[in-house]
């Protein structure tokens, strides 16, 4: 067995594969770096797998606070460890939008599913996962919520402000006016469809195009992307473990050279 452990700055992933790359268990819990976040996604995965530490070859650590988890055997950049599993969700994949809990990045992988570019915005929150944290504890909703809100809304409130403290403001003076929320979340969700689009527009789009990471899960977001950019962003029950699923594949070869 071979593990991947992916600590972000929103949440922690773990996967875990066998000698065939099947997927044998696959974890995320909402707690990143710096928390027991990391170990606890760790043993979620071992209990689902139905094994223990000693059955697993090798763990490879990846996100934002992988120099932090002891029990790695090596440690790769987010970058070819989210091409790595993007590649094995969809094997003919050559763009990923990945939008995490920090950061947006968008990839471009060859027909021969190498990492040939990329892009990244890492300094700013709009259009992150952390954008739409903002935004759902403003609208008082669960985040697993936005995108059901979204698809009853019947207009969208744009928001003009990219900075996320200018917009959390406007969203506050719309609740004010009595605006409906399904509204708001839709204005919010192309809002952060938009910041993506410009990434994925600045790597160059070719389909097929795949969307990675925790906002994945939000239907929302997919939607308006799809909207905006008209073409279809594919999304699969891996997406937020991509990076993770990338770090257990890469620790098999790791083992499979040596
Ligand atoms: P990181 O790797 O930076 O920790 P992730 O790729 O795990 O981030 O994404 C975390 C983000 O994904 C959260 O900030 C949240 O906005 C979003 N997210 C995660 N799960 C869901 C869900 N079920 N529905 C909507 N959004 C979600």
């Amino acid at each position: 067995m071979f593990m991947g452990v992916d600590i972000g700055s929103a949440a922690s992933k773990c996967v875990i594969i066998n000698d065939a790359s099947e997927v044998v268990a696959q974890t995320a819990i909402p707690s990143g770096t710096g928390t027991s976040g990391p170990q606890r996604a760790a043993d979620k995965a071992l209990e689902e797998a139905g094994i223990g530490m000693e059955q697993v070859s090798c763990v490879i650590a990846t996100g934002y606070g992988r120099q932090t988890f002891k029990a790695a055997d090596g440690r790769i950049s987010e970058l070819s460890c989210h091409a790595k599993g993007a590649v094995w969700i969809l094997p003919t994949v050559r763009t990923v939008i990945d939008i995490g809990g920090q950061d947006a990045k968008a990839l471009s992988i060859s027909e021969g599913g190498k990492l040939t570019n990329f892009v990244m915005n890492d300094k700013c929150a709009a259009g992150t996962g952390r954008f739409l944290d903002v935004m759902a504890r403003v609208l008082e909703v669960d985040i697993r919520m936005l995108a059901e809100l979204d698809a009853k809304a019947d207009g969208i409130v744009p928001i003009s402000s990219t900075c996320t403290v200018f917009a959390e403001s406007e969203v506050i003076s719309q609740l004010a006016k009595n605006v409906p929320v399904t509204n708001i979340v839709a204005g919010i969700h192309q809002s952060a469809a938009a910041r993506a689009a410009s990434l994925m527009k600045r790597v160059g789009i070719t389909e097929p195009v795949l969307m990675t990471g925790g906002v994945a899960n939000n239907a929302g977001v997919v939607r308006a992307l799809q909207r905006m950019l008209g073409v279809e962003i594919r999304t699969s029950p891996y997406s937020q473990t991509a990076g993770a699923l990338g770090a257990a594949l890469l620790a098999r070869e790791r083992l499979e050279k040596e």
